[in-house]
Order: structure tokens, then sequence, then C-alpha cells
């Protein structure tokens, strides 16, 4: 049910009854409010109607809103009911951009990730195998200051390869530091969460 009727090509029910073309019995409308101004109970009152012309042969077609209080007066019957023919296309998504909170957090869960692929021993077909098919010059551009911030979210894979361009350059782990990323700013259910994508996809 609706409120109002929309002035858009479309077929129109009123209290369950479709609208059906007088002349042609086509049932596709565009609808139009109208106001009629009567002279009881005063001068200028106008009351609105609607016009629905056939999208078929041009018939103009009138009727009035008999939405009223439900019998008990508790709800509100809304006496309207509209299909467009033509639904509004849905608003392209948004493309997030990755903000440096979000690209530190990632870069955390990275850290996290290679710690359980460590732990699992899967660093040599794990890690190994996904690095092939890394893009190299992306992972870079994500980790190196003073590159252009990525326009798109980093998966989980992407995050891995900027821990292994990071040990490609520095051929360590350096093991303080991971360890003080676990215990200080690791995020609730990450671990699970990488297990999923790393391991069960
Ligand atoms: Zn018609």
């Amino acid at each position: 049910m609706v409120e109002d009727l929309s002035c858009e090509e479309s077929r129109i029910w009123i209290l369950g009854k479709p609208v059906i073309c007088n002349f042609c019995e086509h049932d596709v409308f565009t609808p139009f409010e109208t106001y009629k101004n009567v002279e009881e109970p005063g001068i200028e009152v106008y009351f609105v109607n609607y016009t629905a012309v056939c999208m078929r042969c041009g018939c103009a077609t009138q009727f009035n809103d008999p939405s009223h209080p439900s019998a008990d007066g508790t709800d509100y019957i809304w006496a309207f009911d509209q299909t467009l023919l033509h639904p509004p296309e849905p608003e392209p998504p948004v493309v997030r951009i990755v903000d440096p909170e979000t690209l530190q957090a990632q870069k955390t869960c990275l850290h996290l990730a290679l710690q359980i692929l460590v732990k699992e021993g899967k660093v040599g077909d794990t890690v190994l195998s996904l690095a092939k098919e890394m893009q190299y010059e992306q992972v870079v551009s994500l980790i190196r200051p003073n590159t252009q911030q990525p326009e798109e979210e980093i998966t989980p894979v992407i995050c891995l390869a900027i821990v292994l361009t990071e040990l490609s350059s520095s051929y360590f782990i350096d093991g303080n530091r991971l360890y003080s990323i676990i215990e200080h700013e690791s995020y609730p259910g990450v671990e699970t969460f990488l297990r999923e994508q790393l391991f069960e996809a």
C-alpha cells in the first residue's frame, strides 16, 4: 500500500481492485493529482482527486482516495497500491577509498596472517604459490609512503602480499614488532576470519 500515487507509468490498485481503462480495458496508466474546487463546505476548499491516463488509448479515469481509518480506529487503511513499470535504477555501488587507519588495520591483519601461516607450516605452499600471482607494483604502491592511496579495499590476499613484500625487502621478520602488534592491536575475531579466508576458501 502507498500513501500517494507517483505520477509515473504504472499499474494501480484501489483497495485491492485493479484500475482498468473503461474504454480499452488496458491496465497501465499515468496518474495525476487533480484538484476540485467545491463550494461546500466553503468557497476555495479544494479536494484532491486523481486522474489516471490510459497509456494505450489516452482515456482518463477519475477517482478519489478512499483511504480511511480502520473500523476500530486504531489503524489507517491506505487504499492505493502501485507498481511502477520503470522502477528507478539502483544507485551505483560506492567505491570506498581506504583511509590511513583502515590501511594500518589491514597491515596489522597481515602480520597476524603471516603468524598463522608460520604456525600452520603453510609458508612454503600457500605463500609462495600466492606470491607468483601477486601484482607487486600494486602491492608496493600500497605500502610505500608518498604514493597514491589505493582506490579499493584491500582483500586478505593482497594483505598477504604486502607482508611478502615487506619480508622480501627486509629479509627477516621483526619478531618483537609482530608480538607487540598481536598483543596491543589485535582485532577480535581476526584470526578466525583470516583462517577462513586463507585456508578454507
Ligand atoms: Zn484505454
